[in-house]
């Protein structure tokens, strides 16, 4: 098996937080990606930017391309709620818990959306790291996040932006208000941004379509407002989540019963799973999903995947989230469940896999003329 396992603690996205922080001049930071010390930093992220599809549009996104920039790995699984964790605490995945876009709730037979999130689910305790903005707030740098008003209480909110000010911006003009309202204050300032659309586009329309590269238009301009206001000691970093795939074939879970037998819930999403056996049957669904998926995935116990190291260090508590088995896709299939996730299974523009087109961020920087 040859895993391109995340770069944790040399360029992965959970290494851009503490970066900021170490140059924001916060001490017991490593500022490992080696950024320039500076009072003022924003961080925008946009869902779904890959660095491979932005260097495959680069005629659509001109601002953007003129800008000095460097990949990153995402982390494992390549999705929002992971990245979401990994950049707003800091720590790699097996650190903060949120290891995929559906996980089981050791114990409960459930499964965790961590995008929706669920009752009963504390996220303090599901995610208990002190977050990037704490850090930053203890040090006396003031915070803020601005993002859509709809996400302003929700649980992936308090797992991952907790300590933040959250400044609610639901279109293009005021996120660029807000943010450039945000990064003035105090005496040094952490702010990040997020803009959702370009993912959805590609997930509803695919990541090659004429609507994602007009969106991606979009984002350039929406980079380029945010740039010019900038305060001229501000440093503006520009990354993404994770990026994205069509896939060309679909293996349907629900329409094959030798992959669904010993199955007791199936997580993660159609280009990474979890797959999470009834009692005694791990070893059975693993040799019939290897089986199965020759040639197209990895497919690991849990033992594997976290030894591999796809999460970075996993602690015993976070490793009964991990699926008894992980698949992984790097063919150009996509293990959808046409019964359990319609909608999810329809969608065009899919991510989550180690293969660069998902895995591979960008981190662009823009620095105002001094
Ligand atoms: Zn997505």
């Amino acid at each position: 098996m040859n895993l391109p396992v995340p770069a944790y603690g040399r360029r992965s996205l959970a290494d851009l937080g503490p970066s900021v922080l170490a140059a924001l001049g916060v001490s017991g930071q490593p500022n490992v990606l080696d950024l320039p010390a500076l009072p003022r930093a924003c961080v925008l992220l946009v869902d779904g930017l890959g660095w491979e599809l932005l260097r495959a549009h680069a005629a659509d996104a001109p601002y953007l391309s003129s800008l000095a920039g460097r990949d990153l790995t995402a982390g494992f699984p390549a999705t929002t709620a992971t990245s979401l964790g990994s950049l707003g605490t800091g720590r790699p995945p097996g650190t903060h818990g949120l290891l995929g876009y559906q996980v089981a709730i050791p114990g409960e037979g459930r499964l965790l959306n961590c995008l929706r999130w669920a009752d009963g689910v504390d996220p303090l305790i599901w995610q208990p790291s002190p977050t990037v903005y704490e850090r930053a707030t203890a040090a006396g740098v003031t915070t803020a996040h601005v993002s859509a008003r709809a996400y302003v209480d929700s649980g992936l909110t308090r797992a991952v932006y907790r300590g933040a000010r959250y400044v609610p911006a639901d279109a293009l003009g005021p996120l660029v208000a807000a943010a450039e309202h945000a990064v003035r204050q105090g005496e040094r300032s952490y702010v990040t941004v997020y803009h959702s659309e370009l993912d959805s586009t590609g997930h509803l329309y695919g990541s090659r379509s004429p609507a994602w590269r007009h969106h991606l238009a979009f984002v350039d301009l929406l980079v380029r407002r945010l740039a010019e206001a900038m305060p001229p000691d501000a440093a503006l970093y520009v990354t993404a989540d994770h990026g994205m795939t069509d896939p060309g074939s679909r293996v349907d879970v629900d329409a094959e019963p030798d992959l669904r037998a010993g199955v007791a819930l199936l997580g993660g999403e159609p280009r990474a799973r979890h797959v999470y056996a009834e009692d005694g049957a791990a070893a059975d669904v693993h040799a019939a999903w290897r089986e199965r998926f020759a040639g197209q995935a990895w497919v690991m116990t849990r033992d594997e995947a976290i030894e591999a190291g796809l999460f970075g260090p996993v602690s015993d508590t976070m490793a009964g989230r991990v699926g008894d088995i992980v698949a992984v896709p790097y063919a150009d299939v996509a293990i959808v469940a046409t019964e359990a996730e319609p909608v999810e299974s329809s969608l065009v523009g899919m991510h989550g896999s180690l293969v660069p087109a998902e895995q591979l961020v960008p981190l662009l920087t823009y620095r105002s003329a001094q």
